[in-house]
């Protein structure tokens, strides 16, 4: 399936569109943010000049670090926080990042709100949910999310759609499908779900935003 003359960014950008197409969708509604995680600016300045504009970390700090110099030398960057986010960085987080999938919490929910309020900024958020049930991992309980939407858009924090990770190792679709009609329920425009193993499976089940990062990157070490 996989054409060797392709390059990585080439050969994602095809298999989302063949598996939009697939679903009938249309492969312009499916954002792809390149996950560039424990990456140097190094590995990611030839996409960027290939034509992605829209990223993601995981982490504030790591962020913080590699993205000022690349967004000050291409205004048109669009930077997503993909990971866990603390209370106290929740500033840093607002000023940084253009979208942020992991309000996950009524103490972030607090926190996100007076950051934004603050900086006068407003950061689209997903709200994760743990569509697992994995007592690990993070994310909204299922069963908490339609209050975790009440208080943030309580707080005017711009709620644009829901994340999820799925259990590791298993068949995603069933939860990818689960977080699919929770957001019809909740009138949520937007799914963040997929990443390298399984963003067709995403997108011919409504992705709007696949997460991907070793397809484009290779291997973390
Ligand atoms: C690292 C990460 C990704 C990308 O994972 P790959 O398997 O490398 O594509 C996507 N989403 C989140 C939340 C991540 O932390």
């Amino acid at each position: 399936m996989d054409q060797p003359d392709l390059t990585p960014l080439e050969d994602v950008r095809a298999r989302i569109a063949r598996a939009a197409k697939i679903a009938g969708r249309e492969p312009g509604d499916v954002e792809l943010i390149a996950i560039s995680k424990t990456h140097p600016a190094e590995a990611i300045v030839p996409l960027i000049e290939q034509g992605q504009r829209v990223f993601g970390e995981n982490r504030v700090q790591e962020a913080q670090g590699k993205w000022p110099a690349l967004i000050e030398a291409h205004a048109d960057l669009k930077l997503h926080l993909v990971g866990q986010l603390q209370s106290n960085k929740a500033d840093d987080a607002v000023r940084l990042f253009d979208c942020i999938h992991s309000l996950d919490r009524p103490s972030l929910v607090s926190a996100l709100g007076k950051a934004m309020d603050k900086l006068g900024k407003q950061v689209p958020c997903f709200v994760q949910v743990n569509i697992g049930e994995e007592a690990q991992k993070g994310g909204c309980a299922i069963a908490d999310v339609p209050a975790l939407l009440a208080s943030a858009r309580e707080a005017q924090i711009p709620v644009v759609g829901l994340m999820c990770v799925p259990p590791f190792g298993i068949e995603p679709a069933p939860f990818f499908a689960l977080l699919a009609k929770m957001a019809a329920e909740n009138g949520l425009d937007h799914l963040s779900m997929g990443m390298s193993d399984d963003f067709e499976t995403a997108v011919k089940l409504g992705a709007t935003h696949v997460r991907v990062g070793s397809a484009l990157f290779g291997a973390r070490s």
